[in-house]
């Protein structure tokens, strides 16, 4: 991977003609946060700095770990005075290299910041702390009958803040949204330390241009997260899920039209696995696969309702109809919450599945449907061009248009990484499709920004950036070169 050349002792840049050395920021740091708060470098954990595929960055020159949005406050206005460079970190579990430390950075972690301050039931909504697990959030609501519909594969690790900041999507996208549309008021440190509190639990506030949306989304190189209150939704009474097996893609886009016809609102996923995913998936369960591998497709569908009897024949109604009809080859309808529980594991085994090819150049892209199986045959087709031994592995949320795909990277081949790169950027330019629909640019695409960006778009973002972050320390770097 690419990094920033460097060592990782502290330059700190001068600010109005002073040079504020390495000892006095980090020791003004140890006084504000204690020794809880601050990590010096020798106690730094890899932890923090690899990510769930293995990449490593940089050994940071410290990790803060605020207890609360004061102290946070005032770390970040250390920071600034001292033109120190931040990278903040949640779960860790981003997929662009984003959280991963450069060299001369300080980590701002959230791990300590993990209260959820309030659930209103009449509301609906949730008053969280940034390092709040995710599903920490989901399993608290669930006894008041209400749900967090944002749901992905790194639920148990995730933070909420780091949900928000890159705008997570995962499995219920087609239901309740991104990340965006489940923020009603946000939180926000800005780089010189002041607080931007919008922390109001308003669905409606037509009071000028809504400031949180220029963080969410931004990947912390805007501001820092620090509280949120968040939508929260009536709990289904019941879930119906249900695994089939399709020939080809043709019969795959049909079941999504007739799923959508039976269905209608109460489909909330409608996940797609290759066979070069689903045959890599499944020996990892430790069970028997639910549907042997050989088929070209698995598409797991879930739907949630408030009447579990309507809600399981309108599901059974469904799978009938599509195996009348020949679109579905064979099927497994869940019968218990642990069935449910097991059919959703096979998807997401994902980043287990794809470390099978390691290394990897892992892809998180969107194609129009229409164009999809065509683009991945293309796809395969570009990749064994560049070398015959790359391997490719897809899945995805189908009926987002969002496939993730994890290309086998020859490691005796120096470029073959970037070459790959090319090849399926390129690709996805040629189909209308977008380089980043769900896990950012953080480092890893930035290169590739301008294939779903225009520049007069990049040229916003750079005014945004200089102005709310004016001497660069927040996630330098990342997004924009
Ligand atoms: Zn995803």
């Amino acid at each position: 991977m690419t990094r920033r050349a460097g060592d990782s002792r502290l330059s700190c840049r001068p600010i109005r003609g002073t040079i504020l050395s390495a000892s006095r920021v980090l020791s003004a740091l140890h006084e504000l946060l204690g020794s809880r708060g601050l990590l010096p470098a020798e106690a730094v954990e890899e932890r923090y700095r690899v990510d769930v595929l293995g990449q490593r960055g940089e050994a940071p020159l410290s990790v803060m770990r605020p207890a609360d949005t004061p102290q946070l406050s005032a770390a970040l206005a250390l920071c600034h005075a001292a033109g120190v460079p931040v990278v903040t970190q949640g779960g860790r579990t981003g997929l662009a290299q984003g959280q991963l430390p450069q060299a001369g950075e300080i980590v701002l972690s959230t791990e300590r910041m993990t209260a959820i301050e309030e659930i209103d039931a009449d509301a609906a909504t949730a008053t969280v702390q940034a390092g709040v697990p995710l599903q920490r959030l989901q399993e608290r609501v669930e006894p008041d009958g209400l749900m967090f519909p944002l749901d992905l594969g790194a639920r148990g690790s995730c933070t909420l803040g780091g949900n928000i900041a890159t705008n997570a999507g995962g499995n219920r996208v087609l239901r309740y949204g991104m990340t965006r549309e489940l923020v009603l008021g946000l939180e926000v440190v800005l780089a010189d330390g002041s607080v931007l509190d919008g922390c109001k639990p308003l669905l409606k506030n037509n009071t000028g241009p809504d400031l949180k949306q220029l963080f969410i989304g931004s990947e912390g190189t805007l501001g820092v997260v620090t509280r949120a209150v968040l939508r929260l939704f009536p709990l289904p009474a019941d879930r119906a899920v249900a695994l089939c097996a399709v020939e080809d893609f043709e019969c795959v886009k049909a079941l999504l039209r007739h799923v959508r016809g039976v269905l209608a609102g109460e489909l909330t996923s409608f996940e797609v696995m290759w066979d070069s995913y689903y045959r890599r998936a499944v020996p990892l369960l430790g069970r028997p696969a639910p549907i042997a591998p050989g088929r070209a497709f698995h598409v797991l569908i879930e739907a949630s309702g408030a009447d579990p009897a309507l809600l399981a024949a309108g599901v059974e109604r469904m799978l009938a109809g599509a195996i009348e009809q020949q679109i579905v080859a064979d099927a497994v309808l869940a019968k218990s919450g642990a069935e449910i529980a097991e059919l959703w594991r096979v998807r997401d085994l994902a980043i287990e599945a794809s470390r099978q090819l390691d290394p990897i150049v892992p892809f998180d892209i969107s194609v129009p449907i229409a164009r999809m199986g065509r683009f991945v045959t293309e796809m395969q087709a570009a990749t064994r061009a560049v070398d015959a031994r790359c391997d490719v592995l897809v899945f995805g949320h189908l009926a987002d248009g969002n496939l993730h795909v994890a290309v086998h990277a020859p490691p005796d081949r120096p470029d073959s990484f970037h070459a790959i790169e090319r090849a399926v950027y390129g690709l996805v330019g040629r189909h209308g499709g977008a380089v980043s629909p769900e896990h950012g640019i953080g480092w890893l695409k930035r290169a590739y920004l301008g294939h779903s960006r225009s520049p007069a778009e990049i040229a916003v973002m750079r005014q945004l950036k200089a102005a709310l972050d004016p001497r660069n320390i927040l996630n330098p770097g990342r997004i924009l070169r």
